[in-house]
């Protein structure tokens, strides 16, 4: 097989579309250097490599070496330098990459190449003595950290103390004899601390490295990143040997990062930062102070720094021409490593950059105007998953507050929460229902899960392209970073900002779009949506089938809906509208009767209220379909329990406190959620649905004629087990419409539909569709009796199963593939007996993305969802159907 794939000198082996095999970094290597872009010549090990490697006992097949060998020959053939040659030694750097980007995951070697002879060529042939050892150096700190496993502590230790005894503050003063001197200790240090010599043949470091590089696919922080992302572990790694260039030879030597447009606003102009005179790692550590790219970036941030437009104008110039190559070639943002060496540029890396959900609607959106992407591909390009974050609150700028401290605004979006300072903390209090602000001086994959678990980050290290600030951006958190008037004590677990001590868990407000650390919670305010997200959404509704329905209890919450974009509202759970204060007392009544007389009188009370809501209801929605649920009160939910309640209740209905107390245990259920809810409910009580109906039809009528138009509500019966139940349902909703007809002198136009959440009514829904007009699958109480598992307890346990494997997702969230199953029975059976039957869904899942792809699958009409989730499932719908 072929396992090694070089590129460099304008060909490579390999493509942009070998991804696979490559990793991201391997293939986008491979592309620039076929594309012609100054790409230091190198190979990529394949990933395949990485299960041979694992599959060998950890080591490295014999098999490997001569391809290696002959991949090294040709980097040579490119450079003249050849590894291992003391005159014209060639340095690499070794690099993961993976098929996706799981940045700073796995382990990188630099400069690898140097032993006590090469170092001195290195010495010679550059004339920089300096250079050569602070570059040894280098690479044994490193090489001895990630292949050897001598703490990385240890090493900085001893640069410190070196530095302290000669009165150095900072590296650059330090000569070549200090650095000489520096690489003794450092060598000395791995002897003692490994009994070994480092290691001073070129071909041991290099398969050392390899395989430390393949072998950290497995470390603890590259498994629980794959998790949650994921990322399916048998993918593997692959690992990338290129030839070194060095950003730190001098001033006019440089290395930076940047984006071809804003990742954060999604602003078409060039975005990112650089070091003089240091190596990459130097910016993604966050300790120097990095430059900005462009004039226009140095003036708006006003702190003085000279750009690299100001300072190299001809490398700037090729960048921003390379820049602009790439992002055409690849048809998206790209997020690009670069490095110029004594005025030479450059490209070391390229990959789709992670933006915030603005930037990429922005992006999306301007790129398909450019005519460089599709107005189909933009609305691909969006996870609808993040569309949550557009629609999160900002802080009312109104507000008061006391802002202690600002930073970089690196991901938008605010939060209030609890301030804490350890990630897993912030996993263990979110698991616990807290909202935690999770504050470090700067994060570090370990962190990931902390990030995720928080509501925000801020940290007070780092610049706009550190780790913090891409993390959070990819995952949609907002993030304040590099805030560093603020003072973050991780002993004492304390921040101090403006004079102010802020401790675990204190409430702190962080504003990712301004910068903005504040004290205390601060009032939000609902978010504007840009221009960018109507035209996305205008795009995705054009590429739709499925219709989009909101569940809306309350006019309120219809009203958002419209805004949002809803066709119709799928699910009005009648009962809740009963949910206020005084109105469950009337509901109560009605449910605690011990008469038809008495009941009557109570729901009597109850219809004008519904009438009143229907009413909004239908002239909020104005002609738009409105599906409303007869009553399914699960009777706990609505049964007072406490002694005090009771009382009240009592009181409120003018019965004895005993008496209502022997009601309440007459009713109570030993399992109400499988009890004696919706359908059978409304068997046993049905001038309970005479009120509903007569509700309904009053409000259509009185509606329609201020519409102008006439409405046709849809009435759905919940939790129908059997088509018998159905029928005497809709024969008493049929009794009321003539009745109300007769009265009105009028004619009704209306439907009566079934909720399928029964997997028997799944089984039988041949038969439910002879007498329904239409099928709304309940996923909710579908997933709960499918599984056998209760809705309002599995929260307890399904932690632990998601944990232990068994299974994938929480099924509540996203559907099962055993309850997707029975829907497509209930399709199946259903459009059997009535082929235009129109069915929706109305559980939760309805505003998942995943489910609305298997609803657009199995030829669902429409998906109803929850607030929020409207314009998330707009989009699903839209990726489902292209
Ligand atoms: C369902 O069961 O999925 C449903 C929509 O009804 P509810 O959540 O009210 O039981
Ligand atoms: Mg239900």
């Amino acid at each position: 097989p072929k396992w090694v794939y070089s590129f460099g000198g304008g060909h490579a082996d390999g493509s942009a579309a070998d991804k696979d095999r490559l990793g991201g970094k391997g293939a986008h290597l491979a592309e620039m250097s076929r594309i012609g872009l100054p790409v230091p010549p190198g190979f990529t090990i394949a990933t395949d490599m990485c299960a041979a490697y694992y599959e060998n006992g950890r080591k490295l097949p014999d098999a490997l070496r001569p391809m290696v060998d002959e991949a090294l020959v040709q980097m040579a053939s490119y450079t003249g330098a050849h590894f291992g040659d003391v005159e014209h030694p060639l340095l690499v750097s070794v690099r993961s990459g993976a098929r996706a980007s799981m940045p700073g995951m796995m382990d990188t070697v630099l400069n690898l190449g140097l032993n006590d002879e090469t170092v001195e060529g290195l010495a010679r042939r550059t004339g920089e003595r300096r250079f050569a050892y602070d570059t040894y150096r280098r690479f044994i700190q490193m090489y001895a950290d990630v292949v050897l496993g001598v703490d990385h502590g240890l090493f900085e230790d001893i640069l410190e103390n070196y530095k302290a005894l000669k009165g150095y503050e900072l590296d650059p003063e330090l000569q070549a004899e200090d650095w000489i001197e520096i690489v003794a200790r450092f060598k000395s240090l791995v002897e003692k601390e490994l009994g070994l010599r480092f290691p001073q043949s070129l071909r041991d470091q290099l398969w050392g490295a390899i395989a430390a590089v393949f072998g950290s696919w497995q470390n603890a922080r590259a498994i629980a990143y794959r998790r949650l992302h994921d990322i399916p572990d048998d993918w593997g790694t692959a690992v990338t040997v290129q030839t070194m260039v060095f950003g730190n030879k001098g001033d006019n030597s440089a290395t930076g990062v940047v984006f071809t447009r804003n990742p954060s606003t999604g602003e078409n102009e060039l975005f990112g930062e650089f070091l003089l005179n240091a190596q990459g790692e130097d910016v993604v550590a966050g300790l120097r102070t990095p430059q900005p790219l462009t004039k226009q970036a140095s003036a708006a941030n006003g702190n003085g720094k000279v750009s690299l437009e100001e300072a190299m104008p001809e490398a700037f110039a090729k960048l921003k021409h390379n820049c602009a190559a790439l992002e055409r070639h690849f048809r998206d943002l790209q997020d690009i490593e670069f490095t110029i060496e004594a005025g030479e540029l450059f490209m070391l890396q390229t990959r789709a950059g992670k933006r915030s959900t603005q930037a990429a609607l922005k992006i999306a959106v301007d790129m398909a105007g450019e005519g460089i992407i599709t107005q189909e591909e933009a609305v691909m390009r969006i996870d609808p998953a993040h569309l949550d974050q557009l629609l999160h609150p900002t802080l009312d700028p109104n507000a008061d507050m006391t802002v202690l401290a600002k930073g970089l605004p690196a991901s938008p979006g605010a939060a209030s929460g609890e301030i804490v300072f350890d990630a897993d903390e912030a996993v263990h209090l979110k698991s616990q229902g807290h909202t935690v602000i999770l504050a470090r001086i700067e994060t570090s994959p370990e962190d990931v899960q902390g990030m995720h678990a928080a509501a925000g980050i801020l940290t007070t290290r780092g610049g706009m392209t550190s780790h913090a600030a891409v993390v959070a951006r990819g995952m949609g958190r907002p993030c304040v970073a590099g805030v560093a008037a603020a003072h973050i004590d991780l002993e004492r677990e304390t921040l101090e900002a403006s004079g102010v001590v802020l401790r675990k868990g204190d409430i702190v407000t962080i504003d990712g779009s301004s910068g903005k650390i504040i004290k205390g919670r601060v009032t939000m305010r609902q978010p504007d949506l840009s221009p960018d997200f109507a035209t996305l959404m205008e795009w995705a509704d054009g590429l739709r089938r499925m219709e989009v329905r909101a569940n809306a209890d309350t006019p309120a919450d219809a009203g958002m809906h419209r805004d949002f974009g809803a066709e119709g509202i799928g699910l009005c759970r009648t009962e809740h509208m009963f949910f206020q204060d005084n109105r469950i007392v009337a509901m109560r009544e009605m449910i605690l009767a011990e008469t038809k007389e008495a009941r009557r009188a109570a729901l009597a009370e109850l219809l004008p209220e519904q009438r009143q809501d229907f009413m909004a209801l239908f002239k909020i929605m104005k002609g738009l379909p409105v599906t409303i649920r007869l009553f399914d009160p699960p009777l706990h939910e609505f049964l007072p329990h406490e002694e005090d309640a009771i009382a009240d209740v009592a009181e409120a209905m003018g019965v004895e406190i005993a008496r209502l107390s022997r009601r309440i245990a007459v009713l109570s259920e030993f399992n109400p959620m499988l009890g004696q809810r919706g359908a059978r409910l409304l068997v046993s009580y049905p001038e309970i649905v005479d009120m509903q109906a007569r509700a309904i039809f009053e409000a259509a009528i009185e509606s329609g004629k201020e519409l102008h138009d006439r409405v046709r509500p849809e009435i759905m019966v919940p939790l129908v087990a059997t088509k018998r139940e159905l029928d005497l349902i809709k024969e008493r909703i049929a009794e009321t419409a003539r009745a109300v007809e007769k009265e009105r002198e009028t004619t009704l136009a209306f439907q009566v539909g079934s909720m399928v959440e029964l997997p028997r009514a799944c089984l039988v829904a041949g038969e439910i569709a002879e007498s329904a007009e239409f099928f709304s699958f309940g996923t909710n109480d579908l997933t709960q009796t499918t599984f056998g598992l209760s809705r309002d307890d599995a929260g307890r346990f399904l932690g632990e199963y998601a944990d232990k494997g068994i299974i994938n997702h929480d099924p509540f969230m996203t559907l099962d593939a055993a309850v997707g199953e029975l829907m497509e029975i209930g399709v199946e059976r259903g459009r059997a007996v009535r082929p235009d039957l129109k069915i929706g869904i109305c559980g939760e899942h309805g505003g998942d993305p995943e489910t609305i792809g298997f609803c657009e699958k199995i030829g669902l009409t429409y998906v109803s969802c929850s607030p929020y989730r409207v314009p998330v499932a707009r989009l699903a719908a839209a990726q489902a159907a292209v």
